[in-house]
């Protein structure tokens, strides 16, 4: 499916290799340094432009709040807007330009980039480039996970990922990766994907790509979030777990998250009015510290009780904490918003801080796969 219909490009980064791969993807094209005129969400998921970096890309996702045992995964804000429609989404709520953007420059990212990883040399750093789109959906106008995936090699205390929704990854599959980018997907079952992710790859579309990266030899990368409650919501759970499990390995699976849907509750009257026929917005959800409506906790806990049997019966693991030593078969577990009660309710123990589940991302990744890159991580240096 061709995702973009018009390309414009800022002049100074309209170089021939960018236009020569527009009009390959027999994409239309203009260049121009005028602003756009301001759309909304939807309408900007149409356009695609391409601009130069302007001030700092590189963050911290946004996310963040103490009241919870969150990753402090890092950001660089290399696209914004999505070429794909779930119905949860929240830039329909943030984005106050639906323009959809991706920087071109690379080059400027990475300086800034290897700038910051330089400044703490004895941490590593997880970077994604999702926080406001999907990594790959606009891969095959953009080549922008391709060029990234090639610079972060050369970083060694940063590991790059990838997350999507999409099945795009032919484009990467030849890179060089030497293991220094995960990708990863966000996925769902069955019945949320064809009733809420809409202009996503279907369910067996992201399983073949999870099996062509895995055969490439990149690290792989699972969200099970949002875990969404639906008709027949445990069998269809089982069933996604076991299809994922038997198309990649444990070995490779660099980490694995859990979260539930949540959104502001602005945001309840969007979906509605967006996605007139959806039905999630119908359970009952509580407000949370951070401001947001989740389900309530026993609700939580049944869902994600159910998903971690599920996880370790098909990694054939009988432990999925994070604080356990790590071993070579055993993805880093990890909840996504959830406070120190909901990891005690299924470990006996939580990590105490957002640093330290930081520094167990360190270690885990260290003894699994980048132990001749890295030195051995102490707690110390994630404070
Ligand atoms: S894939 Fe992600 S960014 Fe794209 S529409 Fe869905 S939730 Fe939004």
């Amino acid at each position: 499916m061709k995702t973009v219909k018009k390309a414009i490009i800022e002049s100074s980064q309209a170089d021939k290799n960018l236009i020569t791969a527009l009009e390959k993807a027999n994409i239309k094209y203009e260049i121009s340094d005028q602003n756009p005129p301001t759309k909304s969400y939807r309408q900007g998921k149409q356009n695609l432009h391409f601009t130069a970096k302007k001030g700092d890309v590189m963050d911290t996702c946004a996310t963040i709040s103490n009241k919870y045992i969150c990753c402090n995964v890092k950001v660089i804000k290399s696209v914004s807007n999505c070429p794909f429609d779930c119905s949860y989404c929240f830039l329909q709520n943030y984005l106050n330009d639906g323009n959809s953007k991706v920087v071109n420059d690379i080059d400027a990212m990475i300086d800034e980039v290897q700038e910051n990883c330089k400044k703490e040399p004895d941490r590593l750093f997880r970077i994604g480039t999702w926080e406001l789109g999907d990594s790959l959906a606009f891969e095959k106008e953009t080549k922008q996970a391709e060029l990234l995936i090639e610079k972060f090699k050369h970083i060694p205390n940063a590991v790059l990922e990838l997350k999507t929704k999409s099945n795009i990854v032919d484009p990467i599959l030849k890179c060089d990766h030497q293991q220094k980018t995960v990708v990863s997907w966000s996925l769902n079952t069955n019945y949320i994907i064809e009733t809420q992710e809409h202009k996503t790859a279907r369910l067996h579309e992201r399983i073949e790509a999870i099996n062509k990266v895995t055969k490439a030899g990149y690290l792989v990368g699972l969200h099970f979030d949002p875990t969404i409650i639906h008709p027949n919501w445990e069998e269809e759970y089982t069933q996604l777990i076991k299809a994922v499990c038997n198309n990649t390995n444990p070995s490779q699976i660099a980490w694995i998250s859990l979260g539930s849907l949540r959104f502001n509750p602005e945001m309840k009257k969007k979906i509605e009015s967006n996605f007139p026929t959806t039905s999630i917005t119908y359970n009952e959800m509580v407000l949370g510290d951070d401001g947001k409506v989740r389900y309530p906790k026993p609700t939580r806990i049944k869902m994600y009780r159910h998903v971690i049997k599920q996880l370790e019966k098909h990694l054939n693991c009988s432990n999925l904490s994070p604080l356990l030593p790590p071993e070579k078969n055993k993805p880093l577990f990890y909840f996504c918003m959830e406070r120190w009660d909901i990891w005690e309710t299924f470990f006996e123990e939580s990590p105490k801080s957002i640093n330290e589940l930081d520094y167990l991302f360190a270690k885990n990744m260290y003894h699994r796969f980048y132990s001749e890159i890295l030195t051995s991580p102490k707690l110390k240096n994630y404070n």
